[in-house]
């Protein structure tokens, strides 16, 4: 009995460690690791021992035998794989370098700014030494950045990860600092003098602009704010959105888009058995939307968004997805081509909500007065540039897209942080390895710019912690701490509501219970101040029963 690996891959390569046949790859340090969609089960070597299962933080292997109609495709996807890269050519044992040590062992303090995948992968990297104390800060009073405040509701496999990052909060030596912006709660000069090292993990908080006529036009949001409406971020809990329209025009084709292009055509009933913010479900209850465009520039071949994504959109019930070539062809007999092709030759059923994937076309602008009436595309070609990548031309010829809603979906991007190099043009910090420079790191989106996967922040914490330890080993961070004061200290007397594990796990467990009682995985606080108050409820518990047990 294989093993299959689907959709939910985090690419973390839990399962290749593993793995005690080494038959699922690509495996850290093997081409093509790097920009995996996915990690595979080769079939023919696989033992059927459940390793990887147990091993995967999102349940994403599953045993062929338990494969859902949705997922069979899945199988031909895992084996397709080692017909391309066969396995037979590989060493046989998974790479698991032995633990390295530090060679000068003291005592070591390193801030990791920014709780998300990428910051706890990288404390979970330190404390891998015993030597080692991490404080992870974020200026939200939760953790776990784009896994709660990014990842569909619909994909509460992924959200599995939360299993993951749970254990890693509680290894000795971790602490949280939660609720603390770095410049308004604390200067970057007062955590550098403090820690041996400063490991930057902010990700990418902006998001890319179209740049044409009508784009600040209310209708007109980006999708990564939709994103974040729906999740219940607190930064985009007021967002205005007005889904009385039938049409949504999602411009960009890369995962994202079809993140919100399933989001706003699934069932809400489906929706209100996940942790989708109640705000959200409230106004998905209500919409009048019946179809959404996803306009994508270049043609089918040079789509952004991934296979596994793909096969787990056109596999959806309750939702037409079809696609509209706009007189591309689709190149290719692999399992993607061949999902395309069955999609562009669908036809939809009026009587249901639809996503249509449409290629080969741009827009020109927004229209509308007061608010977004629709949206005027122009037909593209492909021309390849001077390397030869087929790029976007506009052919002049132009048509009219009724919508109530446009939604650019062309990127997430980095923003400068004060004091730290900043490279415009990527919207990413200048590092070597990770290294900024002896003492000051970062890891995930601000390093390496909104590429990847949850699990591709795993091997690019490796990286930035070894830069960090090298810099350690070669005495490099030495006498940097020149305050012996605690930063919790300091935030303490200066006021500000810092929220610790414990009053993390308060909400966590307060989401929970109103989950508990709604059928729901939980039910998300989106007010920070309620957040704040759940928290400092743990707080107040825990010393009442501290000063009980000592009366
Ligand atoms: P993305 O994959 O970079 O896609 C951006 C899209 O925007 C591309 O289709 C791009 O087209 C298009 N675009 C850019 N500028 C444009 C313009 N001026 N006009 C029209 N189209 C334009 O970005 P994303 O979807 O935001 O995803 C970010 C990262 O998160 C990706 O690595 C993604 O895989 C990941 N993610 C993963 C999941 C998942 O695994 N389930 C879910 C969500 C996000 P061109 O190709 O022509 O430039």
């Amino acid at each position: 009995m294989p093993y299959v690996v689907t959709q939910s891959c985090c690419a973390d390569a839990s399962c290749v460690v593993a793995c005690p046949v080494n038959c699922i790859h690509p495996a850290p340090g093997e081409p093509g690791f790097a920009t995996a969609e996915m990690l595979y089960v080769d079939p023919r070597s696989c033992v059927g021992c459940g390793a990887c299962t147990t091993a995967c933080p999102v349940g994403a292997v599953v045993p062929d035998t338990a494969l859902t109609p949705e997922q069979e495709p899945f199988r031909e996807l895992n084996a397709a794989y080692y017909d391309a890269f066969p396995h037979a050519d590989r060493a046989p044992v998974a790479p698991v370098p032995p633990q390295r040590r530090l060679q000068r062992p003291r005592p070591v303090r390193v801030a990791v700014v920014g709780a998300g995948p990428a910051g706890l992968y990288t404390a979970d990297e330190l404390l891998r030494h015993p030597e080692v104390n991490v404080d992870v800060l974020d200026r939200l009073p939760t953790p776990y950045g784009l896994l709660r405040a990014g990842v569909a509701p619909d994909h509460q496999h992924t959200k599995q990860a939360a299993g993951l990052f749970g254990a890693i909060e509680e290894q000795p030596g971790f602490r949280y600092l939660l609720g603390v912006e770095v410049g308004r709660d604390v200067t970057r000069a007062e955590l550098a003098e403090r820690y041996d090292a400063v490991v930057w993990s902010v990700g990418a908080s902006a998001d890319r602009r179209l740049d044409v006529p009508g784009e600040d036009l209310p209708g007109s949001a980006s999708a990564t704010a939709l994103v974040g409406w729906y999740n219940g971020h607190p930064d985009h809990r007021d967002l205005a959105v007005d889904l009385g329209h039938e049409r949504v025009v999602v411009v960009g084709n890369g995962n994202v888009a079809l993140d919100v292009a399933r989001v706003l055509t699934t069932d809400p009933d489906e929706l209100a058995r996940t942790d989708v913010a109640d705000h959200a479900l409230a106004a998905l209850r209500g919409s009048a939307v019946r179809e959404v465009l996803v306009v994508g520039r270049r043609g089918p071949g040079q789509a952004s968004f991934t296979t596994p994504e793909l096969v787990g959109l056109a596999g959806l019930r309750g939702v037409d997805v079809v696609a509209d070539l706009g007189g591309a062809e689709v190149v290719g007999d692999d399992l993607r081509a061949r999902v395309l092709r069955e999609l562009a030759a669908r036809t939809p059923d009026p009587a249901r909500r639809r996503v249509v994937l449409r290629f080969l076309a741009s827009p020109l602008r927004l229209l509308g007065t007061d608010r977004v009436e629709g949206v005027e595309l122009v037909r593209t070609e492909l021309v390849p540039d001077a390397a030869g990548v087929p790029r976007a031309k506009p052919t002049g010829e132009t048509e009219t897209v009724e919508a109530g809603m446009v939604l650019r979906s062309v990127g997430y991007r980095g923003v400068a942080v004060p004091g730290l190099p900043h490279d415009p043009v990527t919207g990413t910090v200048p590092h070597d390895r990770g290294r900024v420079e002896p003492g000051t790191y970062v890891a995930g989106w601000v390093k390496r710019g909104p590429t990847g996967y949850l699990g591709t922040n795993k091997s690019c914490a490796q990286e930035t912690v070894e830069a960090l330890l090298d810099d350690l080993d070669a005495g490099l961070l030495e006498g940097r701490v020149r305050q012996a004061e605690d930063l919790r200290t300091v935030l303490d007397r200066r006021g500000v509501p810092v929220v610790d594990l414990a009053g993390w796990r308060a909400i966590d467990r307060e989401e929970r219970r109103r989950g508990e009682a709604a059928g729901r995985p939980r039910v998300k606080l989106t007010d920070p101040g309620e957040m704040l108050g759940t928290a400092a409820s743990a707080g107040r518990r825990g010393r009442r029963r501290l000063s009980a047990s000592s009366r």
